[in-house]
C-alpha cells in the first residue's frame, strides 16, 4: 500500500500549497472584513491569476475546462486549498457550484450544459442549491412542502426555503421541488433549475449565521418561490429523480468538505503551535504555553485526530472511486461527523489558547469558529451520520 500522494499530482499539490500560501492568504484578511461584494475585484483578480497558474477547477471534468482529477486527487488538492477560507472559491472548486456543475455535467441536456454549465465553469456566473425548508426538517428531505405543478409545457413552482447557500448574486438555483405526490417518497421529488430573475422568486435575506449575514458567494439565504414559471426543459434528469441525483452531488461533496476541514485543521495547528511556542506565560526561564501539559497534550491529540481523519477520509474516496458510492456508504458517514467534530474540537481549543486574542478577528480562528460550526449540521447532522454507521454495523449482528 502506497500512502504517498500520486505521483502525477505531487508538483500540483506542491504548486497548490505554494499558491495559496504567497498569493491567496495575503488578501484574507482585507476579504474577510470588506466582505465578498466588496472584494470583487480583488476576487476576479487573484480567479485570473489561479487560472494562469493551471490550479482553475480541479475537481472539474477536462472538457470543461477543468483538469480532470480523480476524487482521490481532488481530496489532496481540497485539503490544500482549505488552508485559506478563500482557497476555494479563488481556484473555482467552491461548494455548492462544484457540486451542481458536477451534476449537471452528468445529468444535463446539451442546451443545459450549454446554458448554465460552461459559464459556471468558467466562474462567470455562480449557482445554488435550494432544498431545505424552514416549516420541514432536513435531516429527512422527503418532508418536503415545495412544489412543481406541470402546466403544459412548463413547471409552476411554489415553495419556501432557507439555507440556500451563495443565493446571493447566484444566476440559478436548482430546485429540489415534488412533481410526482404520489409515488414513493423517494421517487416524489425533482431538480429543476430556476433563472434568480424569474417572475416569483424572491430572494428575501441573507439569514444572519451567529450574527453576521455574509454576503455573495459567503452567504445563506432564505427564499420564496410564488408561481415561479419555467419550462419543462429546465428539470434536471428524470422525473422524480432528485433523490437519486442529491445523493450522488453528496457523496463526493462529503470528501471535499471533509480534506478542506483537514486543510482547516492544518492552519489551526499550525496558527495554534506557533502561538504557544511564543507566547511567555512565566518569567522565569522564558517558559511559553509550549511548556505546558495541557497545551502539550492537545498539541498531540490534534495531531493524532488530524493525521486519523486524512487517512479515513482519502480511504472513503478511494472507496467511493474504486467500489461505486453503495460500497462506501458506512465510510462517507463516518468521516462526515468524525471529521467536522475533530475540526470543530481543535478550533475550540486553539482560541481557547490564544485567550482574548482567540476571539477577535486578528487572527482567522474565529472566523471558522462561526462559519464552521454548520459543518456537523449540513449534508447530514452527526446523529444521522451516526444512526446510519450502528445500523450497519448492528445489522450483521441481528442476522447471525
Ligand atoms: C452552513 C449551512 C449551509 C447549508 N447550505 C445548504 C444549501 O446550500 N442548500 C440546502 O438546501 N440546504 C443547506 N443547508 C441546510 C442543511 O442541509 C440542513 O440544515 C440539514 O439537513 C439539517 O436540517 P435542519 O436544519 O432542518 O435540522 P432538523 O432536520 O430539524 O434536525 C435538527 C437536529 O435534530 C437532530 N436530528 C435530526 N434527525 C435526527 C435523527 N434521525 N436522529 C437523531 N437526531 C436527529 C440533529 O441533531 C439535527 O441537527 C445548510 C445548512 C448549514 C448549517
Amino acid at each position: 500500500m502506497d500512502f504517498d500522494p500520486p505521483a502525477a499530482v505531487r508538483p500540483l499539490l506542491e504548486k497548490y500549497e505554494r499558491f495559496v500560501r504567497e498569493t491567496v492568504m495575503p488578501a484574507e484578511h482585507e476579504v474577510l472584513e470588506k466582505g465578498f461584494a466588496a472584494s470583487d475585484q480583488l476576487l476576479r483578480d487573484l480567479r485570473g491569476k489561479a487560472k494562469a497558474a493551471g490550479l482553475w477547477a480541479p475537481q472539474l471534468p477536462k472538457d470543461v475546462g477543468g483538469l480532470g482529477l480523480s476524487l482521490v486527487e481532488h481530496g489532496l488538492v481540497s485539503e490544500r486549498l482549505g488552508h485559506s477560507p478563500l482557497g476555494h472559491y479563488v481556484c473555482g472548486a467552491q461548494a455548492p457550484d462544484a457540486g451542481n456543475a458536477e451534476i449537471l455535467h452528468k445529468y444535463g441536456t446539451g442546451e443545459q450544459k450549454s446554458k448554465w454549465l460552461e459559464p459556471l465553469a468558467r466562474g462567470d456566473m455562480r449557482s445554488c442549491f435550494s432544498m431545505t425548508e424552514p416549516e420541514n426538517p432536513g435531516s429527512n428531505p422527503t418532508m418536503m412542502s415545495c412544489t412543481a405543478r406541470r402546466d403544459g409545457d412548463h413547471y409552476v413552482i411554489d415553495g419556501h426555503k432557507w439555507f440556500t447557500s451563495s443565493a446571493d448574486g447566484a444566476a440559478f438555483a436548482i430546485v429540489m421541488a415534488v412533481t410526482n405526490p404520489e409515488a414513493s417518497p423517494h421517487a416524489r421529488a425533482s431538480m429543476i433549475i430556476v433563472p434568480t430573475d424569474s417572475p416569483g422568486y424572491e430572494r428575501v435575506r441573507n439569514i444572519k449565521i451567529m450574527g453576521d449575514a455574509g454576503d455573495a458567494w459567503a452567504s445563506h439565504a432564505e427564499i420564496w418561490y410564488r408561481g415561479v414559471r419555467v419550462p419543462v426543459t429546465n428539470r434536471l434528469g428524470a422525473e422524480g429523480a432528485g433523490f437519486l441525483i442529491a445523493q450522488e452531488r453528496l457523496g463526493p461533496g462529503r470528501i471535499h468538505h471533509c480534506m478542506r476541514w483537514i486543510g482547516i485543521c492544518e492552519r489551526v495547528f499550525d496558527t495554534m503551535c506557533r502561538r504557544i511556542s511564543t507566547r511567555q506565560i512565566a518569567e522565569e526561564s522564558h517558559q511559553t504555553l509550549a511548556s505546558r501539559q495541557i497545551a502539550q497534550a492537545w498539541v498531540a491529540e490534534a495531531r493524532a485526530e488530524i493525521n486519523a481523519s486524512r487517512l479515513m477520509v482519502l480511504h472513503a474516496a478511494w472507496t467511493i472511486e474504486n467500489k461505486g458510492f453503495q460500497m462506501a456508504r458506512e465510510e462517507v458517514s463516518l468521516i462526515k461527523f468524525y471529521v467536522a467534530n475533530a475540526m470543530l474540537k481543535l478550533v475550540d481549543r486553539a482560541i481557547q489558547l490564544h485567550g482574548a486574542l482567540g476571539i477577535t478577528s486578528d487572527t482567522v480562528l474565529a472566523h471558522y469558529y462561526v462559519h464552521e460550526r454548520g459543518a456537523r449540521i449540513y449534508d447530514g447532522p452527526d446523529e444521522v451520520h451516526k444512526m446510519v454507521v450502528a445500523k450497519r454495523i448492528l445489522g450483521k449482528y441481528q442476522q447471525s
